[in-house]
This record gives structure tokens, C-alpha cells and sequence, in this order.
């Protein structure tokens, strides 16, 4: 099926343009620089910055696909999780776009977009996997046994997202918002061993009861402390050695946790996706540490793990091909969304 899909939960105005399988345009438009001086993600700049965005960003998708709007068999839209506003208005295009065009309407969950992203790689895709989905607004260990029927959670952050970890320690450092690549740069003349930065729940006791869930509040203080301290023993700060060793704490959290969870549930494959995949030390160790735990490792390109709209219509697709009936058109943004609930108002 030739489906578009629309993607508006964080601060990226995706549209994506998907038939079956295979990817035909994937325009993506952020607006990170404005929410840059406020150092984060601010929802109402977010929410107007898509209204703008949509229409040049539909238009500009089509075209690039090569099709017409009326060739198309169905719309795909995020309705959750992300923010409240954000969502709003890409459901609302998405809704006008449907009943106008008078095609069928797939509400669709962001974090399975981010699994289904995999699909338009090409390559051959197999069930189960371990998903590690990594961003500004997310840290989740997911157990996928089938994209469009069966995805389990097997933990998530309890205070801050991975990326948000970055964006916050940058802070501390003195570096640029967003501060994931501007830590990556720093890191890469420091010494990941200079400093023992905390790994929170990663003890094999913490994972022992299927909990895989994630907490960098505590390496967030461990930072703040550490450079605190130096600035009061008038030491020049060693931006490059915390910068590489809070690298490498967060790092090793996520990869070790992952892992476990493949060998826990005997499921030898790991796909990662979201922004902070960016990170090089996070693919370098996921790769060595995988390699030698006979894991295959699957990573989409960068276009594909950072919110986009192709992802979420490829999930429509998958969900067309399977048969399923189209979302009835009450729905509305849910920010909170389960991400066992793959489709939204699935007709009964
Ligand atoms: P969502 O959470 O809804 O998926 P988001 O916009 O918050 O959306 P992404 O756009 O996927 O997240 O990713 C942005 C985040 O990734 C930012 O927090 C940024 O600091 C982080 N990031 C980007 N590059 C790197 C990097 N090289 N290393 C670590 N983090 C990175
Ligand atoms: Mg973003
Ligand atoms: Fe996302």
C-alpha cells in the first residue's frame, strides 16, 4: 500500500512517504534551533513550529515520492506518546487530510514507528528482537516477538531520558544545546577512565527480577558534584575527561542492560534506534560487546532512527498488510501512550 505518514510528537515535523516496504521520501523539518536558547524542548514552540511546517513539509514529500496525493491508500498519523500539543496538530492535519482525501486513517504508536523503522532498511527483518529505543524524550527496552501484535516493555527510564541526560550534563560543561554531539566531540580527547561515574540500576540484582528499567538522575548529581568540586580547588576543568567518562557510564548502562535482556529472554538480536544512536562510543560498544555475546546488532541510518514520518507509515503499512481495519476517527492525542497499544482506536 502507498501510505504517508505524519510525525509531530517531540520537536521533528516528519513526513514520510512508504509503499509496502519501501521508503520513497522522508522530509524531515525541525525546529531544535528555536527551543536552543531555552536548552530544551519547549511544547508550545514545538506545537506552532509543526502548524507551519506540515503543509510545505506534505507538499515537499509528495513531490519527492513522485506521487499524487489521491494515489495514496491510506494516512498514518502518531497519536502518542510525546507532547500533548505537538501531537494535536499532526492528528488534526492528519484527520483533515483523511476526510478530504476520504481515505483510511491509521493512529499509530511513536515508539513502535521508531521499530518499524527497521523495515525500510531493506534488509531482511526477524521477530523476536531486543529493541533499545534512545532519544531526547525516551530510554526503552522493548521486547518485540511481532511489530503489529505483540510488543512488551521490558523497562524505561524513571527520571530522565538518555538524551536528555546529555543535554543536561553539556549544560554543566559549559557546551551548546543539543549537547549529545557536542559531548560526543568533547569525549573524543578525553580518558573514559578518568572518572567512575555511577551506572544506576545496573547491578545484576537490579536486573534480576525482569527489571530493566533506567535511572540518570543520579549520574546527572555525580557530574554536577564532580565539576562543583573542581571549580572550588580552582582546577581548570577536564571538560574531555567528564565528558568522556560520563560517555561511558551511560554507555555501559544501556549496553549492558540490553544485552541482558537479549540473553534473559534467549533472543539473539538487538536493534537500537532513536537520536542518541548518533552517539559513536554507544555504537562501537554495543558492537564489540554484542559481537562477542553472538548478538547481531541491527542499526537503521541516522534519517531513521531520529523521529520521522516514514517510520510511521510503515507501521500503517505493516498493519495493512496484516489485515487490520483502519482507526475510527474519535481519537485524539494520548501523551502517555502504552506502548503495548500499537494501533489507537482499532475498530473491534
Ligand atoms: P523523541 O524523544 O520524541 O524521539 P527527541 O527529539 O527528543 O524525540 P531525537 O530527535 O531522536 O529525540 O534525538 C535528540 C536527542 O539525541 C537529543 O537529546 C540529543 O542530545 C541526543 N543526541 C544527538 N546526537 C547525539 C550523540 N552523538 N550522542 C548522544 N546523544 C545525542
Ligand atoms: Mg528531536
Ligand atoms: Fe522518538
Amino acid at each position: 500500500p502507498l501510505v504517508l505518514g505524519i510525525e509531530t510528537s517531540c520537536d521533528e515535523t516528519g513526513i514520510g512517504i512508504v509503499r509496502g516496504r519501501m521508503l520513497l521520501s522522508n522530509t524531515i523539518a525541525s525546529s531544535m534551533d528555536e527551543h536552543a536558547r531555552y536548552g530544551g524542548v519547549v511544547p508550545e514552540v514545538a506545537a506552532r513550529a509543526h502548524l507551519e511546517a506540515l503543509q510545505p513539509s506534505i507538499d515537499a514529500a509528495v513531490a519527492e515520492a513522485g506521487v499524487r496525493l489521491e494515489d495514496l491508500d491510506a494516512i498514518a498519523v502518531t497519536s502518542g506518546p510525546g507532547l500533548a500539543g505537538a501531537l494535536m496538530v499532526g492528528i488534526g492535519a492528519a484527520k483533515a487530510l483523511a476526510v478530504s482525501l476520504d481515505k483510511p486513517l491509521y493512529a499509530v504508536n511513536h515508539l513502535v514507528g521508531h521499530i518499524a523503522a527497521d523495515i525500510l532498511t531493506g534488509e531482511e527483518v526477524e521477530y523476536p528482537t531486543v529493541a533499545l529505543l534512545v532519544s531526547g524524550g525516551h530510554t526503552s527496552l522493548l521486547l518485540v516477538r511481532d511489530l503489529v501484535g505483540d510488543v512488551e516493555l521490558l523497562g524505561e527510564t524513571m527520571d530522565d531520558a538518555a538524551g536528555e541526560a546529555f543535554d543536561k550534563i553539556a549544560r554543566i560543561l559549559g557546551l551548546p544545546y543539543p549537547g549529545g554531539p557536542e559531548i560526543d566531540r568533547a569525549a573524543a580527547a578525553g580518558d573514559p577512565n578518568a572518572i567512575r561515574f555511577p551506572r544506576g540500576l545496573s547491578r545484576a540484582s537490579d536486573m534480576a527480577e525482569h527489571r530493566y528499567d533506567f535511572s540518570f538522575s543520579g549520574l546527572k548529581t555525580a557530574v554536577a558534584r564532580w565539576t562543583e568540586q573542581a571549580e572550588r580547588d580552582g582546577a581548570d576543568l577536564p571538560v574531555a575527561d567528564v565528558a568522556a567518562s560520563f560517555r561511558e557510564a551511560v554507555v555501559d548502562v544501556l549496553v549492558t542492560k540490553a544485552l541482558d535482556a537479549c540473553a534473559r529472554h534467549d533472543v539473539p538480536r538487538l536493534l537500537l534506534g532513536g537520536g542518541v544512536i548518533a552517539n559513536r562510543r554507544l555504537r562501537e560498544v554495543a558492537l564489540e560487546r554484542a559481537a562477542a555475546a553472538g548478538v547481531a546488532v541491527r542499526i537503521p541510518p541516522l534519517s531513521l532512527c531520529t523521529d520521522n514520518g516514514a517510520m510511521i507509515a510503515a507501521l500503517a503499512a505493516e498493519l495493512i498488510r496484516s489485515g487490520r481495519p483502519a482507526s475510527t476517527l474519535g481519537f485524539g492525542a494520548d501523551s502517555t501512550l502504552p506502548v503495548t497499544e500499537i494501533q489507537v482506536a482499532a475498530p473491534v
